[in-house]
């Protein structure tokens, strides 16, 4: 038996280590004033008057409570139950109460109505912002949030179904119980598109709907066929494309019959997903399912396309969180850590990747806030023109994106960033799916080019937005030359959709930052995005960028700095 060195014996038996050099959790900060970006944009859009709100938000979005919810939520996955114990069919999916929690949140404040039911100069984009907050803490629960503020113009398309249930789908409360609509406080909506045989082209559903009495708008049908994806399978009623004599109808399916019997939309199963795992996403089969047919016969498509187009709007801004939230968690993790004798943020190939990422967060935001504030102006036909192509165009870019931006700031934590205890690890699981559902990237490459096909105005509309940081790049100046010239390129138009939509979203993004007015940001941008050429990695911006200048927009470790 060796005999312990007094001198380097630990304090007590058993004490290994000290553990030091540690980042403390990311919480109890307020996560909407430490967002230079947002607070920025939530103006420019319209919005001060929400400043206080958004604000009060903020602190409870970044709580340590809230925080831990989703946690929880992510972690406790939603169950389902397709019998109860003596064999009667429940088609019963239970969550955690974190995902409740969160979900009630947000109902409560509004975030699936206070646009539709307070239009006001700035209201879509306070709403974004909340959501953008939300979303930070955990995506999956705002599947059900999204898709049934989205829901709302759909339903609009058919008086006697938006009498009905528009009060209590606009209802600032959630009711989770699993008992009929009509004896609910409040509503939720989900949407069932896709079958096995084909999402993105719908025209392909083989699902039929027979009329139960009369045919036409509002009127009752039966319903047989699946549904490959249904996400959210506990809402109280569902968008639902089925083939009618008259081609594609939309039908609003209830859970439950008007009668308070179940209707029979039974889910065969949930997805066992990679990301998004909070939000529980269901194989479903209609089996003579009752359902009211929304907006006219055979005009299906344009009609849940009112949905779709606010979903993906809602894409764009959760795919714009999820790059603020890694940025905050990276900033955060690199203002506590030491390597090699000093701060991470203080080492300048860290700051040249920090400030990169920043950047990208700086343009998803200008874009997002651009189209909130669009849609703040139905009227307007200058701004129904940018939305018809922004959307797509938004979408595509923004969600894109996302992938590896989340995998980057992942790496900014260094191993730990992949440990399912820290929330980058969820932020790139949860990455690629706004990119991919609602019309995926080349779905979305697509649409833009159908716009400008379409409708060549949209085309002018982006220009003369984009036209108004003229002079002020000539980097720029020359990116807005080459995209009219690939614009004017009729050869190869489909195959060539992705660049197109890659130039047209880039080119909106730094003149959106020329105009904010941060010359740091916007310089920064153009150099590295703009007039770089070729493939770049993150960290590459050049040399002369205000690196500190663009740090600065992160302040979200004022508690611990
Ligand atoms: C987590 C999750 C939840 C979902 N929840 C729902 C839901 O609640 N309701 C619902 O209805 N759906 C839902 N979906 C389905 C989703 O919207 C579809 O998966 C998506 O629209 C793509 O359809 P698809 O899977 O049939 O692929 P496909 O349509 O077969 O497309 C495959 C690929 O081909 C590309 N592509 C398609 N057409 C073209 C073309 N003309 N030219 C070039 N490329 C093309 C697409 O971009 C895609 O990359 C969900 C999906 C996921 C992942």
């Amino acid at each position: 038996m060796t005999q312990t060195d007094p001198d380097i014996a630990p304090a007590s038996l058993g004490a290994t280590h000290e553990v030091f050099n540690q980042t403390p959790p990311l919480e109890d900060y307020n996560a909407f004033d430490c967002d230079f970006a947002l607070k920025e944009g939530v103006i420019r859009a319209g919005g001060e008057w929400a400043l206080a709100g958004l604000s009060t938000y903020g602190a409870r979005i970044g709580s340590a409570e809230v925080t831990r919810w989703g946690f929880d939520a992510y972690e406790f996955r939603p169950k389902f139950s397709s019998h109860d114990r003596t064999g009667r069919r429940i088609d019963l999916v239970e969550y955690h109460t974190s995902y409740h929690a969160l979900l009630g949140m947000a109902l409560r404040a509004g975030l699936h109505s206070s646009p539709w039911t307070t239009p006001r100069r700035g209201a879509h984009a306070a709403r974004a912002a909340r959501i953008y907050l939300q979303a930070q803490v955990d995506a999956g629960h705002g599947c059900p949030l999204t898709m049934t503020f989205a829901s709302v113009p759909a339903l609009q398309a058919t008086p006697s179904i938006a009498e009905a249930w528009l009060p209590k789908v606009l209802a600032n409360d959630y009711d989770p119980r699993n008992v009929p609509y009509f004896e609910k406080t409040a509503l939720t909506i989900g949407m069932g598109m896709t079958e096995k045989q084909g999402g993105s082209d719908v025209r392909a559903n083989t699902t039929v709907a027979q009329p139960l009495g009369s045919d036409g708008a509002g009127e009752a049908y039966a319903l047989i066929g699946h549904k490959w994806f249904t996400s959210a399978p506990m809402c109280d009623a569902f968008l639902v494309l089925a083939q009618t004599n008259a081609g594609l109808g939309c039908f609003l399916v209830p859970r439950w019959r008007p009668d308070g019997s179940k209707n029979p939309l039974e889910v065969q199963r949930l997805k066992n997903k990679m990301g998004n795992v909070s939000n529980a996403s269901s194989e479903i089969e209609l089996r003579g399912a009752f359902g009211w047919m929304l907006g006219e016969p055979g005009r299906g498509v344009p009609t849940i396309i009112e949905m779709v187009a606010m979903t993906r709007y809602d894409c764009m801004v959760g795919s714009s969180a999820s790059q603020r939230q890694g940025i905050a968690q990276a900033v955060h993790h690199a203002r506590h850590r030491r390597v090699f004798g000093k701060p991470l943020i203080e080492q300048p190939l860290m700051r040249n990747v920090l400030a990169d990422l920043q950047l990208e967060v700086e343009g998803s935001v200008a874009l997002s806030m651009r189209m909130a504030e669009a849609l703040d102006a139905p009227g307007d036909e200058q701004q129904r023109l940018l939305l018809r192509i922004g959307l797509p165009v938004g979408k595509y870019w923004i969600c894109k994106r996302a992938p590896n931006h989340a995998y980057e700031c992942m790496e900014c934590l260094g191993g730990n960033g992949v440990i399912e205890d820290f929330i980058t690890a969820r932020i790139y699981r949860d990455a690629p799916i706004n990119a991919i559902w609602e019309g995926s990237g080349n779905v979305q490459a697509l649409d833009a080019l159908r716009a400008i096909g379409r409708t060549p105005e949209v085309i002018d509309a982006w220009l003369g937005e984009i036209g108004q940081a003229r002079g002020a790049s000539a980097a720029l100046d020359h990116a807005v030359a080459h995209l009219k010239n690939q614009l004017a390129d009729a050869g190869d138009v489909e195959q060539q959709g992705r660049a197109l939509v890659d130039a047209l979203a880039l080119t909106m993004q730094a003149s959106l930052l020329v105009r904010a007015g941060n010359a740091a940001v916007s310089d920064a941008f153009i150099a590295s995005r703009i007039a770089a050429q070729g493939e770049r990695t993150y960290g590459t911006l050049p040399r002369g960028v205000d690196v500190g200048a663009i740090l600065a927009r992160n302040r979200q470790s004022v508690r611990f700095d």
